[in-house]
């Protein structure tokens, strides 16, 4: 599109990995296209990881015009750690407590406007902030700019979460099943895919007052971007936006461009990606994988900050091991002990790790992996997901098929978009309460992983198709512009006509 000047974006996602990680993306992209100056506000811990991943791609023009603002933020006033700037390994009561606490950096992203004003001689053209951040609408407007709000999920899930916050309660017969305001009446929800929050929540408790708010703020934004494209959900991106009145752009979904090209055996992206490091290497990975035969790897991991029940990992080992399908599962303490402890043999069957390391059939990593590596590795045949948006597309992109574990936030409607409108998903167990039998594991591993015949087959192919459209929408090199960065560039074409001096 080629550079427009000296302009400057302010960003300010919320202070979770699986946000981080999209702003990033949009941030480098937007400087690919524009030259745009881009600056990401957040906490402490969050600006380290942010550090950290930029620093691992200096070489890339992308990121010579991205700087990091610190923003202070005490949340010891709300009862939380006072080292707590993350969701990470924060429980879900926690984590409600920190949604609640965001209002704490209204102040401090308010003076850094100011100062980038200062200092830029005008007003950032625009700020881009996470859709809890409703009151970034009225802090833009205080300097002279614009909100646009950033949804790091795709249409679908996002509408169901905006949704489900703006419309309470929802039980309101005897009935397990409703409709949802903005789906069609096809698009039956179960109330087992509500947090359990939300099954209790009537409108007036803390959480519900604080989203509620939130959000509705929030769609009085200029418009909103979403982390998907046309092709993948073009029937939620329209239910989307009739539901929000906001013009909607998708531009995503922002994986990094050397992964979409598939080009990750020779490059290792992951550090750049996340900002955090595996704590096994992407070489002793890579090597195992290099070891199975193509498509037979199981990957588990339940994202950034998710863990399951004690009962959950004995049923999902068993199962793992009758099936026989080699694995690489990113293991954590269950549920009820503390997710940054050493993870102990006794929450699995006994000498299960011994067997499984000797056998070749599986890899524990500790924590955290590095999964770009693992799901663009010609071994990885199916994902077994929480189904984050990011880790989603991540399998995607890959043409990897899903099994899903919902688990929290807006997870269960992905899995619900993979299962009924995409056909590449089945789904294991919902949250930390589904009882699993290793029986019931073996069969959908082995349902899914046999890729000859039948429904394995059928996900396969529905993946790989969903795989190549992705590739597509955001392929910005050749001649083949991509519907995403044409909607990236129709974004900064509308921000910039509503500029006084345009
Ligand atoms: N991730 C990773 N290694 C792990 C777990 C997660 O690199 O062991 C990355 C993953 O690639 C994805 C992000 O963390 O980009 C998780 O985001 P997602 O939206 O899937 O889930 P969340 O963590 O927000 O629940």
């Amino acid at each position: 599109m080629g550079s427009s000047g000296n302009e400057h974006i302010v960003m300010l996602p919320i202070l979770a990995h699986g946000h981080l990680i999209p702003f990033l993306a949009l941030a480098k992209r937007i400087h690919r296209r524009t030259g745009f100056t881009v600056t990401i506000a957040n906490t402490p811990l969050n600006i380290q990881y942010l550090r950290s991943a930029i620093s691992a791609d200096s070489n890339s023009l992308e990121t010579s015009h991205i700087f990091l603002a610190e923003l202070p933020f005490c949340s010891s006033d709300h009862g939380l750690p006072t080292n707590t700037e993350s969701t990470e390994n924060l429980s879900l009561d926690q984590i409600g407590i920190l949604t609640a606490s965001f209002e704490t950096l209204r102040s401090p992203f308010h003076n850094l406007l100011v100062d980038i004003k200062e200092k830029d001689g005008k007003a950032p053209v625009c700020i881009i902030t996470d859709v809890f951040f409703g009151w970034a609408v009225d802090v833009a407007k205080s300097v002279g700019t614009i909100n646009v709000t950033f949804t790091t999920g795709g249409a679908y899930g996002t509408l169901a979460y905006m949704s489900v916050w703006l419309n309470l309660p929802h039980r309101k017969t005897d009935s397990d099943e409703f409709n949802l305001p903005g789906f069609p009446d096809r698009c039956r929800f179960h109330i087992t895919q509500l947090h359990r929050f939300l099954r209790m929540a009537d409108g007036n408790d803390s959480w519900s007052r604080c989203f509620r708010s939130q959000i509705s703020q929030s769609l009085k934004s200029y418009g909103m971007l979403c982390n998907t494209c046309e092709e993948i959900e073009p029937e939620a991106l329209e239910w989307l936006r009739n539901y929000t009145k906001l013009p909607v752009w998708t531009i995503g979904p922002l994986l990094p461009q050397a992964y979409l090209r598939k080009s990750t055996s020779t490059c290792s992206i992951y550090k750049q990606h996340s900002g955090k490091i595996p704590e096994i290497s992407v070489e002793k990975c890579v090597e195992w994988l290099d070891l199975q035969d193509p498509g037979s790897v199981l990957y588990i991991s339940f994202g950034s900050q998710n863990t399951i029940s004690p009962s959950q990992m004995m049923a999902l080992a068993i199962g793992l091991e009758e099936s026989k399908t080699p694995f690489i599962w990113v293991v954590r303490p269950p549920i009820g002990f503390d997710l940054r402890g050493e993870f102990r043999s006794e929450w699995l069957p006994e000498g299960f790790e011994e067997r499984v390391t000797e056998s070749k059939q599986g890899l524990l990593v500790r924590n955290w992996a590095p999964q770009l590596e693992i799901l663009s590795h010609k071994s990885t045949g199916a994902f077994l997901s929480h189904c984050g948006w990011n880790s989603t597309m991540e399998s995607l992109g890959q043409g990897v098929p899903v099994i899903g574990w919902p688990m929290a936030g807006e997870q269960t409607y992905n899995s619900k978009l993979l299962i009924e409108e995409m056909g590449v998903s089945v789904e294991l167990a919902r949250g930390v309460q589904s009882d699993i039998a290793g029986n019931v594991v073996k069969e959908v591993i082995e349902l899914v992983m046999n890729k000859t015949a039948g429904k394995g087959l059928e996900m396969k192919q529905k993946a790989e198709k969903i795989g190549e459209q992705i590739r597509a929408a955001m392929a910005d090199e050749g001649e083949e512009i991509g519907s995403s960065v044409k909607r990236l560039d129709d974004f900064v074409k509308s921000i910039m006509l509503r500029r006084p001096e345009h």
